[in-house]
């Protein structure tokens, strides 16, 4: 009796343990991928203006140059020449 009782807990576990698992393998399989941390891997250029490191994707570009922002970007265009 004992070892009947034994093996149908047994059975169960197992049961269950299968279940679990095949539900987590559908919940890996279902789970949406997770978004790419771009600012994480993305190169930083310092602006020309503050020496500040932004984003390449936040970067703005003018004449060979990288600013910041477009205002760093106006306000190094319209500086007035020291030469
Ligand atoms: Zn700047």
């Amino acid at each position: 009796m004992s070892i009947l009782r034994l093996a149908l807990v047994l059975l169960v576990l197992a049961g269950v343990y299968l279940w679990l698992r095949k539900l987590s393998r559908d919940l890996e399989q279902s789970r949406p991928t997770p978004p790419e941390k771009t600012s994480a891997t993305e190169a930083m250029i310092q602006c020309r203006q503050c020496g500040v490191h932004v984003p390449q994707s936040e970067v703005v570009f003018a004449e060979g140059y990288t600013f910041c922002s477009t205002a760093h970007r106006d306000q190094y265009l319209q500086r007035p020449s020291t030469s």
